[in-house]
This record gives structure tokens, sequence and C-alpha cells, in this order.
């Protein structure tokens, strides 16, 4: 850690959830905030906090979404198409009218939105390559608790397509494992955890350290098919061995399918180091 830190004043807070209808998590966080607004107020009182269950239509019927995904409705190239034909493509351009603002002129100087995963993911920041703030307050998350970032390569805030990215700044919280249409104490305790730490940090004016450290897997990773038969249904489990250790190495030889034979497919001849083992410290954008 070093070099000058740096400060982001954000005020107008938008948070999210139910962006996806069948992750309850989210849309429980954003009601209980609902539920001590004036509490809320009283412990941010310089963050002027909004909230928002964005898919109420897929969230009644307990499903992801209607038609389409809605967090992929928000680039401006989407929002600015023909007239938008699917129900979640609507709802994206009536939350810009009624509550974000347009892309080029938002309403909220940050927007988090609240997923939650069935992978074993534990609590995840994904913040987004164009948003040097949000790397930055992933970054100090992760010094508060166990968490996770995810940081998706997109170069610019007008081309993602993602909800959140209709802020200023942007951030999507995602916890797991939980079942879809489930509510889970630990899961929501992860996530209510991981955004107080987030309002605090944004109270406290955002001062973020100028270095943070970085992993990286050194083009390690691959994508694994797997087995399926003519109809797409799997011919093979994930061997007991490497079944909920997410994020573990894989070494050459290691069972990772089990066919109905029994006969194991190994991993690949690729080395899987642990990410550790290529970490380095690396400088974060500046800006
Ligand atoms: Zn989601």
């Amino acid at each position: 850690m070093g070099a000058a830190a740096q400060r982001c004043v954000i005020r107008k807070v938008c948070v999210v959830g139910g962006t996806h209808g069948n992750e309850y998590t989210g849309v429980f966080v954003v009601r209980k905030l609902e539920a001590m607004r004036s509490r809320l107020s009283l412990r941010f009182p310089s963050l002027e906090i909004t909230t928002l269950v964005a898919n109420e239509a897929a969230h009644r019927e307990n499903r992801r979404f209607l038609e389409e995904d809605l967090n992929r409705q928000f680039s401006a190239e989407k929002l600015s198409g023909p007239p938008a034909m699917s129900l979640e493509a609507r709802r994206a351009r009536e939350l810009i009218a009624s509550v974000f603002g347009q892309k080029a002129s938002p309403n909220f100087d940050l927007v988090v939105d609240l997923h939650t995963t069935t992978a074993n993911m534990g609590a995840t920041i994904i913040a987004d390559q164009w948003d040097a703030f949000a790397v930055r307050a992933a970054a100090h998350l992760t010094t508060k608790g166990d968490r996770k970032i995810l940081y998706n390569a997109i170069p610019s805030r007008e081309n993602s397509p993602y909800l959140a990215s209709i802020g200023k700044h942007a951030l999507q919280i995602e916890c797991g494992p939980t079942p879809q249409g489930v509510l889970r104490h630990d899961v929501v305790e992860a996530t209510e955890a991981a955004l107080f730490d987030l309002l605090e940090f944004l109270e406290n004016g955002g001062e973020v350290p100028g270095e943070v450290e970085a992993f990286t897997t050194d083009g390690s990773h691959e994508k694994l098919e797997w087995p399926v038969d003519e109809f797409g249904f799997p011919t093979a489990v994930v061997s007991k061995s490497l079944q909920d250790r997410d994020f573990m190495p894989l070494a050459p030889g290691d069972p990772v399918f089990v066919s109905y034979d029994g006969s194991v497919v190994p991993a690949a001849t690729t080395t899987l180091p642990p990410a550790a083992a290529s970490a380095s410290r690396a400088k974060s954008p500046s800006k």
C-alpha cells in the first residue's frame, strides 16, 4: 500500500435488488433498507440513498427475467436503438425515464446492484475496468472481510450492458452459493455486510489507497465442456473430489468428470497453479 490516497465524493446512491427476479437476497435487503430508512439516514447522513426492485414483474413470477436479461439492456446502443421490443428492454427505458436518468446524464453518483449466485463464490464485489473508483472501492472492501473481486474487462461505461453502469459509478455485489428463489440468513448477512462496509466507506469520503494487490491467472484458466447426450443432458457428474472446491488448483490427471460407466475424465495436461503463485503487485488505474 502506498502512494497518494485518492478521494471521490459520492452522495447519491441507488441500491438495487431484483434485477434478476429469482435472486431473493437483493430484494430482501432492499425491502429491509426501506423498513429502516430513518436509521439509515442517521448512520449515513451525507448519503442520499434510493432503493429499487428493478424487475418486479419477473420477481413476482420467481424468474430471472420474463423475456430478456434486464442486466444486459443498459448499453448506450441498446438504450438508443429502435423501439424496445422485449418486456425487459422496455423496463430498462422506463427505469431510465423514472429513476436513473439518461446514460449520458446519470441521476446517481453510484448504482449498487445486488445479485446472488448458485456458485460457491462467497461474497464477490464486481467492478468494471472503466470505473477506477469502483475497482478501488472493491479493493477496500476486500480489506474489511472475506471478499473477492471479479473484474470485468469492459473499457467503456457507454458500452457496458449492466444495469449498474447507468450510475456515474457502478458496483455489483454477488453472494453465493444460494439456490434461486431462496433466502438464506448467511447470504443475506454477507450481502448486507459488504453493502454497509461500502456505504461507510462512501460516508467517510471514499478515500482509497493508491496501490492495491492484484492477482492474475496468467492465462492458465480454461473452460471445460460438460459431457452431454444428444439432448444436452449430462452424461457425467463432477468428481466428488472436486465438487464444491471452487478456486482450488487442479493438477494434470486430477479427476474432473465421472461418466456412467465409472470412467474418469482427468484434467488436461495444463497445470492450473494456485492464483497466489502468480500473484503480482500491480498498480491499479489512477483515476
Ligand atoms: Zn443476478
